[in-house]
């Protein structure tokens, strides 16, 4: 394997420490290279459009990784018209690493419950090393349920790259719910990305 890229995609709407921190602790983990962070143009999983439009939530993820020399923020999903699909971005991301390169997809714990119904999962299972980390509120992740739907070789593929991430009980729907009401959120998210957020006036109804 020539080299290790991390894909961390989401809709960072806010991007708060719960992103982060999790971010890290993979990168460490898996001892990679880099990590591309992906916020979605609109993710196939979501019922809405984020509330803070593309540029702004690039602006956000630059502000908050600043002092991350191995982090980098990508616009790619934001240029493509239609639903943000992983398989989509993996491809585009192979296509610049090459056939060598070590791909592993970010995907919380939340995920799994309904990760038989992504788009062409088989495929991306098959395509990249889709990691699913733990996260605070949700249950260690758990396949087996699924071998019926992927087979049994993917959900083991599924299981050996399960990453335990530290459980930070952060989400940006809570983040979003206390801006809303003028409540503190300042231990929830970098200081640079809060006076974003209250210099452009975002999530402030
Ligand atoms: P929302 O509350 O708006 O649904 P979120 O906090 O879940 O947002 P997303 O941008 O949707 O954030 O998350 C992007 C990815 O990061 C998802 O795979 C999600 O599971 C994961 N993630 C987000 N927050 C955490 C966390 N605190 N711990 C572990 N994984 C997380």
């Amino acid at each position: 394997m020539n080299n290790k890229v991390i894909l961390f995609g989401g809709t960072f709407d806010p991007i708060h420490h719960g992103h982060v921190r999790v971010a890290q602790s993979a990168l460490e983990q898996l001892g990679a290279d880099e990590i591309v962070l992906i916020p979605a143009r609109r993710s196939p999983h979501k019922k809405s459009f984020p509330m803070a439009d593309g540029p702004a939530r690039v602006e956000m993820i630059s502000l908050a990784i600043v002092g991350e020399k191995t982090f980098r923020v990508s616009d790619c999903e934001l240029k493509r018209s239609g639903p943000s699909y992983t398989l989509d971005t993996i491809r585009y991301f192979r296509a610049e690493y090459g056939r060598s390169a070590g791909i592993f997809w970010l995907v919380g714990a939340d995920a799994v419950k309904d990760l038989a119904g992504w788009y062409r999962i088989g495929e991306l299972i098959d395509e990249c090393n889709l990691c699913v980390m733990f996260r605070a509120g949700f249950e260690r992740p758990d396949f087996s349920s699924l071998a019926g739907v992927l087979g049994r070789r993917r959900v083991e593929k599924l299981e050996q790259n399960v990453i335990r991430t530290p459980l930070i009980d952060i989400n940006s729907t809570e983040i979003r719910r206390k801006l809303a009401c003028g409540a503190d959120v300042s231990d929830m998210l970098e200081p640079k990305v809060l006076e974003y957020i209250k210099k452009k006036g975002l999530y402030s109804s």
